[in-house]
């Protein structure tokens, strides 16, 4: 097991599987961003080995995300072989949705479990201008073909920036009257590349929530009140579905996060917002013993910080968001 010095048992690795991306999302990256050369990412077999060695530490729960995870290439074999490692329980995607009208099915034959889509307004045109040129019917599509191939529950996210979806926001809730569907609204967070924007142009979960409650009236609370992952729910009156609010800036989930990423080239990271990373994939290129690496991400772990330090003016600037695996 692997335990940090706060005593949270840290199981639930989230892995970058690519730094690139079929879009560019404002408040994700800069239009002109320059991706990692291949050499430099964890290649297939490394990949797997790491996994191995996490699940041998009892990490059970696994998130596939980037970048992009659908655009590395053999994602479906890779999801597979992902999928037969000894002890991993849970294993779900985050995905902007772009391929899942094609991809879906085989995702979910490969032993897929879950997704996230990422859908941040249900306007075409603002979709294009949030994502600079993703299209919202293949996003919508790919969205159905998930529901239909059982990825369930369907998770939508959405990042809520001023001046481009906050009043979207009304619509996309209302979605969950009629779909058994989860729509989460995440505060933008602040990273190197687009720090302006996210610092500027953040919409608070309180308020996104007063919108919803302006148009549904007062949302009731579910799950009995308690954090799904990341995420406080409720419902709409009479809805099918359950709104979500991540509140990472306003109000942080610290406490409760069992949580480690590795990014795409390799690093272990502890916080999302922190700078700290260990690095795991250069020892496993020199030679490092299975015994020695596990080592390494048990001393990571256990220096795991304890939260972030946005209130105190305290960005990440070592990495976008798409390199560490949001
Ligand atoms: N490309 C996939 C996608 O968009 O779903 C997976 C990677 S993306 C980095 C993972 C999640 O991070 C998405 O839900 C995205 O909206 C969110 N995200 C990206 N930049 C963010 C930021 N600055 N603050 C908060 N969430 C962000
Ligand atoms: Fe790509 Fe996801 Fe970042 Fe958007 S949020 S640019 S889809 S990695």
């Amino acid at each position: 097991m692997a335990i940090d010095r706060f005593g949270r048992n840290i199981h639930y690795l989230r892995i970058s599987l690519t730094d690139h991306c079929n879009l560019r999302c404002v408040y994700c990256m800069p239009e002109d961003m320059t991706f990692r050369p291949n050499a430099e990412l964890m290649q297939d077999d490394e990949l797997i080995q790491l996994v191995k060695l996490f699940a041998s530490l009892g990490f059970d729960k696994y998130r596939l995300t980037g970048g992009e995870p659908t655009v590395r290439a053999h994602i479906v074999d890779l999801v597979k072989e992902i999928a037969q490692v000894p002890g991993v329980r849970s294993l779900s995607m985050t995905t902007n949705g772009v391929l899942l009208k094609r991809l879906a099915g085989p995702l979910k034959n490969a032993g897929l479990q879950r997704v996230n889509v990422s859908i941040d307004t249900l306007n075409p045109e603002k979709f294009k201008r949030i994502t600079r040129w993703g299209s919202l019917q293949d996003v919508w599509e790919g969205v159905l073909a998930a529901e239909q191939a059982g990825l369930l529950p369907i998770k939508l996210n959405a990042v809520v920036v001023s001046g481009y979806n906050e009043s979207d926001v009304v619509e996309l809730a209302g979605l969950t009257l009629e779909h058994p569907w989860q729509v989460r609204f995440i505060e933008m967070m602040p990273f190197a590349g687009a720090t302006e924007l996210q610092l500027n142009q953040i919409v608070t979960a309180q308020q996104i929530q007063e919108r919803i409650e302006a148009k549904f009236g007062p949302l009731q609370i579910a799950n009995g009140g308690k954090l799904d992952g990341e995420a406080r729910l409720f419902r709409l009156s009479g809805g099918l579905g359950e709104v979500g609010f991540i509140s990472s800036v306003t109000v942080p989930f610290c406490a409760a996060c069992t949580r480690a990423r590795l990014t795409a080239d390799g690093r272990l990271r502890l916080c999302l917002l922190r700078e700290g990373e260990v690095d795991l994939l250069s020892p496993l290129r020199q030679g490092a013993s299975l015994d020695e690496l596990r080592q390494i991400i048990l001393d990571g772990v256990w220096h795991k910080p304890w939260g972030h330090g946005l209130a105190d003016g305290v960005i990440p600037l070592n990495r976008v968001m798409s390199e560490i695996g949001g």
